[in-house]
């Protein structure tokens, strides 16, 4: 019987979940997903996670007590560096040392991941998870280069402006092909942290709100990397923060093109990088005379509030369209 590998559906699910998903299943393992994120399960991450940690990583405490007797071990790697002299937020190098806490868990599969110098240490993270299945490296590095292949193809769709779970869909074959969402010529960008705005229960599913209110939505992973770099560098200083980077490169992009009618930036309560990165976007964006909403979401925002924001804030970029023309 294949082992069962449990995955939280959280925080950077939303980025390199087919990249595991492959890797594992190739390996002989059947993976297992958490439920996706509602009252329940926020509610378990409230109860148990310590009061210092954001809105985000208290979901993520719910979803690993989610596959507490769905799973024979959760993977819950040690992320420090996804990319080259970057660094990922702090609060994810000590999920291992919160999560293992927690009472009646089944064992983590813990690994550090820090690409901080190169990759080299990524391909002996790699090794050493799939020493768990077998000792032959090289059917470790063939489901490794299997899965890497997949997850390529799963940015690229989401670069041709697919959102994670339609980029997700096609890769698994549940759908042939995904025509991209039509709205009446609105462009709204939408920038936040993956886990906050693709999280339909954080986000108040905002992305379906906006879409339904007529709106096209761009998010920063619709944004190639080179743009991206490019555009974040023109900091005075480097971010070091690659998620926090991303997202000013991106807003940076989006502040230049005609097409784009206004942005959202969401912030989770508590984020260090985001009330930094949102107050640099938001100078940036008042200095272009890009029409800007920020949301601050935490446990006890109400939906009403936030649904009557985004109604007023679209009220007010498609006046301000009609009468200035852009
Ligand atoms: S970047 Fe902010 S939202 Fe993300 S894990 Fe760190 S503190 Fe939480």
């Amino acid at each position: 019987m294949s082992l069962k590998i449990g995955i939280p559906r959280s925080l950077l699910y939303y980025y390199y979940y087919p990249l595991w998903r492959v890797f594992f299943e190739e390996l002989g393992a059947e993976v297992v997903l958490s439920s996706h994120s509602a009252k329940g399960i926020l509610a378990e991450g409230l109860k148990n996670a310590v009061d210092e940690v954001c809105l985000p990583v208290k979901m993520f405490y719910g979803h690993v007590l989610d596959l507490s007797g769905k799973a024979d071990m959760i993977f819950l790697p040690r992320i420090v560096s996804v990319h080259k002299r970057e660094y990922i937020c702090p609060k994810f190098l000590g999920l291992p040392d919160m999560i293992r806490c927690l009472k009646n868990l089944p064992p983590l599969i813990e690994v550090d991941i820090n690409l901080y110098k190169n990759n080299k240490d990524f391909f002996s993270a790699v090794t050493n998870i799939g020493n768990i299945f077998t000792k032959n490296r090289l059917e470790i590095w063939q489901a490794c280069l299997k899965a890497l292949k997949v997850q390529k193809k799963y940015f690229k769709l989401m670069q041709m402006g697919l959102m994670p779970s339609e980029a997700l869909a096609i890769i698994e074959g549940r759908v042939e092909d995904k025509a991209l969402p039509e709205g009446d010529e609105l462009l709204i960008v939408l920038i936040g942290h993956p886990y906050n705005i693709y999280d339909p229960y954080i986000s108040m599913d905002i992305i379906s709100r906006l879409r339904s209110m007529g709106a096209v939505v761009a998010t920063a992973e619709h944004v190639s990397e080179k743009i991206i770099k490019s555009n974040a560098a023109r900091l005075p200083k480097k971010l070091f923060w690659t998620l926090g980077s991303r997202m000013i490169g991106a807003a940076f992009h989006y502040l230049e093109q005609p097409d784009v009618s206004g942005m959202v930036h969401v912030a989770a309560f508590g984020c260090g990088p985001d009330s930094m990165t949102g107050e640099i976007i938001e100078r940036y964006a008042r200095r272009a005379g890009m029409p800007f909403l920020s949301l601050t979401l935490d446990e006890h925002t109400g939906e009403a509030g936030i649904l009557t924001r985004l109604e007023a804030f679209l009220d007010m970029v498609r006046w301000r369209k009609a009468a200035c023309g852009y």
